[in-house]
Formats: C-alpha cells, structure tokens, sequence
C-alpha cells in the first residue's frame, strides 16, 4: 500500500444487509502487529486532515437502506471525535436506525462509552471483531492477532458480528467450516474474508483457498448471516480509484 493511498471511500451493499458503507481514515490501529495485514497503513496523525476527509464522504450518505457501516483502518476509538460526532449527526439526519463499526480486542473496554454516544441518540449499534480463526493458538502464534481469550463465547461478550480469514497455509475445509459455525453460534453475523497477495511475508495458500471455495462456499454463499469476500474490496470499498 503506497503512502498516497486514494481508495473509493463510499459504497452500498445492495446484497444480504444492505447497507451502505464508508471506509474513514482515523490515527491509525494501535495494536499493528497483525502478520498478515498492511491495511492498517492507511492512516494519518493529522485530525484536521482526517475530519475533512470524513466529513467529504459522510456527505455522500443518503439512508437509503437505514443501515451504515463506518470502517477504518482499525478501531472506531482511532476516529477523532469530531468524526464521531458527525457520524452521529449523519445518522440522525439520514434517518440510519442501525450502524456498524469495527473494534479491535485490546479496545473492548472502551467501547460501551461508544455504544452509548450511539444509542443516546437512538442508533442501534453493531461491533465487528476481527478474530480470524478460533485456533487461538494458529491465531495468536501465527497472525499474532492479539485476542488473549480462547473461549469464543468469551471473545464475543460485547461484540455482534466477526471476521474470519481463509486461505492461510495450515487451514483445512473442517477447520474454517468449524471457524465458520463457531462464528454463527456466537455472534449475529459472520464476515469471511479470503486471503489476497498484499505486502506482508503471509501470503495466500491456493490449495485452501480452492478448497474454500469448492467445499463451503456453496454451502454458505446464500446464508444471510454470512457475508463473504472473495477480494477485499468487494464492499466496493478499498479499490484504489
Ligand atoms: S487489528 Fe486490524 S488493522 Fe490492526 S493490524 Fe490487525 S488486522 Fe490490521
């Protein structure tokens, strides 16, 4: 990912959910030591910089759908507060009953403050947790994720909907089926997202994602509480313009 990164900022889901959809820049993830990802590089310190930003594309919200969802290159907490505010606002003004938001694990305390700014105002709010894999041992020594749970139960206490990551070299069809079921007994939603060739040293296993995609994406492709993306940008976000 190149410093000046300029990726298509807003989009609507049309599909299971739909929702509309914006991808904020804020300060930056803070935990950053994910092995496989380099999405966390589109950030900057400049808060000025970033609510101009924002503000552009929260002007392309319509409501459409009642449903937004804000993410960034982290957590909801990395956004400034004026940010926030006009989230709020934008949520109001559009009439959006329902927004959704990612969070890391290391922020899980902070983000009841969160849900209550949100909900105060009447918005039911949606928290995303990025897990990957409940292989809490492959999780935490390989992609080094930084969830110091094992129990998914636990992992989901305060949290609605995850991510899960396929096609890493180790991944077997009866490991992501059970990541995916552990995921749906556990929270709301679930989101697979597929290994894609980035600039990390973790790349893609061809054979897993194959067997993905043979095995268990027919299985799961119409299930409504299961969203997958095949690329990374298939929100239609994230795409370099
Ligand atoms: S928490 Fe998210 S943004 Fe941060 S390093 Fe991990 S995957 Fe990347």
């Amino acid at each position: 990912m190149s410093s000046n990164f300029n990726p298509i900022r807003y989009s609507i889901i049309t599909e299971k959910n739909p929702r509309e959809i914006l991808m904020l820049r804020g300060s930056g993830c803070k935990w950053r030591r994910c092995t496989f990802c380099d999405y966390h590089l589109d950030y900057s310190k400049d808060e000025a910089a970033n609510y101009a930003l924002n503000a552009s594309h929260l002007a392309q919200v319509t409501g459409i759908y009642h449903k937004l969802e804000v993410i960034n290159s982290g957590s909801i907490v990395d956004l400034d507060s004026n940010t926030l505010h006009l989230i709020r606002q934008t949520c109001i003004d559009k009439k959006i009953e329902e927004l959704h938001f990612e969070c890391h694990w290391m922020h899980r305390k902070e983000l009841p403050a969160v849900i209550s700014f949100f909900e105060g105002a009447g918005i039911t709010v949606k928290v995303k947790i990025g897990v990957e894999t409940f292989d809490a041992e492959y999780r935490e020594s390989y992609l080094c994720k930084g969830i110091d749970e094992t129990e998914p139960a636990r992992i989901a206490q305060g949290f609605h909907e995850v991510c899960l990551l396929f096609g890493l070299d180790g991944q077997t069809v009866d490991s992501m089926r059970s990541d995916i079921e552990t995921g749906l007994a556990n929270f709301e939603r679930v989101c697979v997202n597929l290994m894609v060739e980035n600039t990390t040293r973790i790349k893609p296993n061809q054979k897993v994602l194959q067997n993905f995609l043979t095995e268990l994406y027919p299985v799961y492709k119409d299930n409504e509480r299961v969203d997958i993306l095949i690329e990374n940008t298939d929100f239609g976000v994230g795409k370099e313009q």
